[in-house]
């Protein structure tokens, strides 16, 4: 080859955005639906050049600093290792994988309920091939506890879960990743920073190289929301964004929930409050487990985890209380307004605050005296402080409403020692107009997963990948 025709095209492909290599697809996003996309083309398609690019760490290298000793909270490292890498947000989740169309997304109004639960049962039994066997599955079906909720007026909502643990759960994305790293180009630490149309499909554009493709699927979920938006924005792709959901994370002693979370792990109740009507929802709830920070673009907010293996259980169980915020014309900052009230409670806390239910009620702060003579131990090193400086006046109301009605189910809810942590922020991604597809207006290009704003939980944006990577493969989807 010529030699100043070699010396530029090497000049080219050290350009951000010089092409380097040509893909048939190209997945943004190393998640539950970037990973279940690249899982199904490799099994329906073997001969498909693919490659994921993750703007996080592999799974190994993924260790968050917070050592209890050292670093006792969150340092907002660049990337977080909790939420980014292979495995994505999920990686050292609960894994509770819930095959429902009840909640954790919308994908059935995109693809049909019988698909999306099909789809569901068939990820929950990759899983099962690749390290999960022998975990529980629990079920609503016929239980008792659906009455003694409506009896007291909260409704259980319908589900199956499979509970991999944090433990089986990393076991398996590791299984899954071993699988696939010999058929699958994976590209850590490269953030995405651009999508581009071309005239045979996409350009994808990181700091260091362009990626070309026929297909790209972008699965960046709940951490990538942000930078979602101006991918959308710059392909001139519709979106909505109108809903944020705000809450507290409650712990308590396991034995006050045990009757519920012994037959059904994870129990989803929904209540409406007397004062406003507002629909307040238990969300994550993790048998013996522990409450971890969850750091989201630098604001430090809360979550909770807890293992399969018994070794590991702590004395405590814990779930969130959300209540959902929609918001109509002219504001459209929804997340942008959970953002602020996070802020909030990270600058009086420097970081998660935690407060005594019975301090709340009392109207006056916890201290740490009162968290050390409580007879709830807290498994987070949070600042003790006071939630009503944070959290609006309709949103706490309703926590306080709904912690007295699980009192009737679970006596003991509303005891004083009871620890709140705030503020559990849910933040929805801006729905991104895609078809029954899961195709946005540009032919090729999927958007799933919780970027998408259409999923919000592992098994949906896992469904919505194995959905995509088959009308890839023209599959039959009926
Ligand atoms: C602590 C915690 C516990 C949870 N527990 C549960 C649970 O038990 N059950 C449940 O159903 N759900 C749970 N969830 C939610 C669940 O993890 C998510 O719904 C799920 O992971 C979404 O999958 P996803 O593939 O859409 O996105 P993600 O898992 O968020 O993955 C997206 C990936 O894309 C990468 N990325 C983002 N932007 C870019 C870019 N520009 N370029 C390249 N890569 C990019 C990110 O680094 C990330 O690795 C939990 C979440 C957290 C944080």
């Amino acid at each position: 080859m010529d030699k100043i025709l070699a010396a530029d095209m090497l000049q080219a492909l050290k350009r951000p955005g010089g092409v380097l290599m040509k893909y048939d697809v190209v997945i943004v996003g190393a998640g539950p639906g970037g990973i279940f996309s690249a899982y199904e083309l490799v099994k329906l398609k073997s001969n498909l050049k693919i490659a994921v690019i993750e703007a996080g760490n592999p799974l190994e290298k993924r260790k968050c600093p917070i050592d209890g000793v050292k670093v006792k909270s969150c340092i907002k490292c660049p990337t977080c290792a909790i939420m980014n890498g292979f495995g994505g947000a999920g990686a050292f989740s609960d894994g509770k994988y819930n095959i429902t169309n009840q909640f954790g997304g919308t994908l059935h109004e995109y693809i049909g309920k019988d698909k999306a639960i099909e789809l569901m049962n068939y990820v929950d039994k990759i899983n099962l091939a690749y390290g999960g066997e022998g975990t529980k599955l629990y079920s609503t079906a016929n239980t008792k506890i659906k009455k003694l909720c409506l009896e007291n007026n909260l409704h259980l909502l319908d589900a199956s879960v499979r509970h991999l643990g944090t433990d089986i759960n990393y076991i398996v994305l590791e299984n899954i990743y071993n699988f696939l790293k010999d058929k699958v180009e994976f590209v850590f630490r490269e953030p995405v920073e651009h999508v581009e149309k071309t005239d045979g499909g996409f350009k994808v554009i990181t700091g260091k190289k362009a990626y070309e493709c026929e297909k790209c699927i972008i699965s960046a979920g709940r951490s990538g929301s942000k930078w979602m938006e101006t991918v959308c924005s710059e392909l001139q792709i519709p979106t909505l964004s109108n809903r944020v959901d705000i809450g507290v994370r409650v712990e308590l002693p396991a034995e006050v929930f045990s009757h519920l979370t012994d037959e059904l792990y994870e129990s989803k109740i929904v209540y409406r409050t007397e004062k406003y009507e507002d629909l307040v929802r238990t969300f994550c709830m993790n048998p013996r487990g522990a409450v971890v920070n969850e750091n989201t673009n630098g604001i430090v907010t809360v979550n909770g985890h807890s293992y399969e293996d018994p070794s590991k259980y702590t004395q405590n169980t814990n779930f969130a209380l959300l209540v959902a915020k929609h918001f109509s014309t002219p504001f459209k900052d929804s997340n942008g307004y959970g953002e602020s009230i996070a802020r909030l409670s990270n600058m009086l806390g420097d970081g998660v605050i935690v407060q005594r239910f019975g301090d709340l009620v009392r109207g006056r702060r916890s201290n740490a005296t009162r968290i050390n003579e409580g007879f709830v131990t807290p498994t987070l090193a949070a600042t003790p402080g006071d939630l009503s400086l944070v959290m609006p006046k309709r949103i706490l109301d309703g926590i306080i409403e709904m912690l007295y009605a699980l009192d009737k189910i679970a006596p003991g809810t509303a005891n004083d020692d009871t620890l709140l942590y705030g503020v559990e922020v849910k933040f929805y991604n801006m729905e991104v107009e895609i078809d029954k597809d899961l195709q946005t207006c540009h032919k090729g290009l999927y958007v799933i997963g919780d970027c998408s704003g259409v999923t919000h939980s592992l098994s949906h944006a896992s469904a919505s990948g194995v959905y995509v990577a088959r009308h890839i493969a023209g599959e039959n989807l009926e």
